[in-house]
């Protein structure tokens, strides 16, 4: 059972973080706002015991086994840095940082301080990925050769503030949705990705140059490409996740969400079938294996090397629509 500190009073976790320590067997206890009367509220509303406005406070506790990072991307490494210092345990939300080397930075020290960090992607916990995966490693649809990732939605009116405002802040929807989308290739399709090429879009919500839509396509060093599309601004659209092989194709529908639903069917010459899928909560997956990790058994589902990974993809994305041109993915710089 672990004792969990919160850094960030936020709206994930007031929506499913909290709901999935408790649902694991933990505790939270405290949370760390800027602001003094919203940490009080806050806390009230969720029955948390302690609030502070002062992160050494926070990470001062000896009540506070592991501590979960989810203010605004900007602020990440350095109250990740602090609490390994101070010896807790570090899950982070995505994206870990906003350069490679910050996150490379971040992902070090819990290292040097002994301690489990784990990055949020919850999507590798989702059934249907985890499907998909297992059928490719499986050799059931052959070698693939291509992938596609429908990950257009729209923002909801509650969150549409520092991610469609805010470029210092770690803003706009590469940052957002495509490092998901990079995260959850990597993993079902157990490749890297070496190089992407990509336009962005302004749709009306993004603010202060931020784009709010984006489509590109990532070359993996096994030679598959991948094509992705991200938006804030679409209402009506189905989110999907396709790989397309030699010998069948895989298709993921209603997928690349936050709760644990959608299907995923194998085509090939022998027809067509639904694979079979036990349905879990993403993020009390992503907390049970956290926990476990944190007890010396196995590796949390998204380890930090993953998440500057999958940042680095996101970065040379936004590189690549900026330039206009294909840009090489480097996770070490
Ligand atoms: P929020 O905007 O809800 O929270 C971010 C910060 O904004 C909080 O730490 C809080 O600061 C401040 N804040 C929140 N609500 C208010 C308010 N009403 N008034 C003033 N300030 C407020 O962001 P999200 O919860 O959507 O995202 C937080 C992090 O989690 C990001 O890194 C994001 O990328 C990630 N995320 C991950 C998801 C996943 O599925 N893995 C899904 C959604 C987000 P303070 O604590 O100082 O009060």
């Amino acid at each position: 059972m672990l004792r969990w500190g919160l850094i960030g009073a936020s709206t994930i976790a007031a929506e499913h973080m909290i709901g999935a320590f408790r649902a694991t067997g933990g505790e939270v206890t405290a949370v760390m706002s800027s602001d003094a009367a919203r940490a009080g509220t806050y806390a009230k509303a969720h029955a948390i015991g302690r609030s502070t406005t002062d992160l050494d406070a926070l990470l001062g506790r000896n009540d506070v086994d592991a501590v979960y990072v989810s203010t605004t991307n900007d602020l990440h490494r350095d109250q990740v840095i602090a609490a390994a210092r101070a010896g807790k345990h570090v899950l982070c939300e995505k994206p870990l940082a906003l350069t490679v080397a910050d996150a490379r930075a971040m992902v070090a020290e819990c290292k040097t301080q002994g301690v489990v960090i784990a990055t949020n992607h919850h999507l590798r916990n989702a059934a249907t990925h985890r499907a998909m995966r297992e059928a490719i490693r499986q050799g059931r649809i052959g070698r693939p050769l291509f992938a596609r990732v429908f990950h257009a939605v729209y923002l909801p009116v509650h969150l549409q503030g520092w991610r469609i405002t805010k470029p210092e802040a770690g803003g706009g929807v590469i940052l957002d949705i495509t490092v998901h989308d990079a995260d959850t290739l990597r993993f079902v399709l157990d490749d890297e990705p070496v190089a992407v090429s990509a336009m962005t879009s302004h749709g009306g919500l993004g603010a202060s140059g931020l784009e709010d839509g984006v489509m590109g396509v990532m070359r993996f060093k096994s030679g598959l490409i991948a094509q992705f599309h991200d938006a804030f601004t679409t209402r009506y659209a189905v989110t999907g996740f396709e790989v397309h092989g030699e010998d069948g194709s895989l298709i993921g529908r209603d997928c690349m969400t936050q709760v644990p639903k959608g299907e995923v069917w194998l085509r090939s010459e022998a027809g067509e079938e639904a694979l079979p899928l036990v349905h879990e909560n993403l993020y009390q997956r992503s907390v049970r294996l956290f926990q476990e990790a944190v007890a010396g058994q196995g590796m949390p589902s998204v380890t930090g090397e993953d998440g500057i990974r999958s940042l680095s993809v996101a970065l040379a994305t936004l590189e690549a629509a900026r330039r206009g041109e294909e840009t090489p993915i480097n996770p070490d710089n």
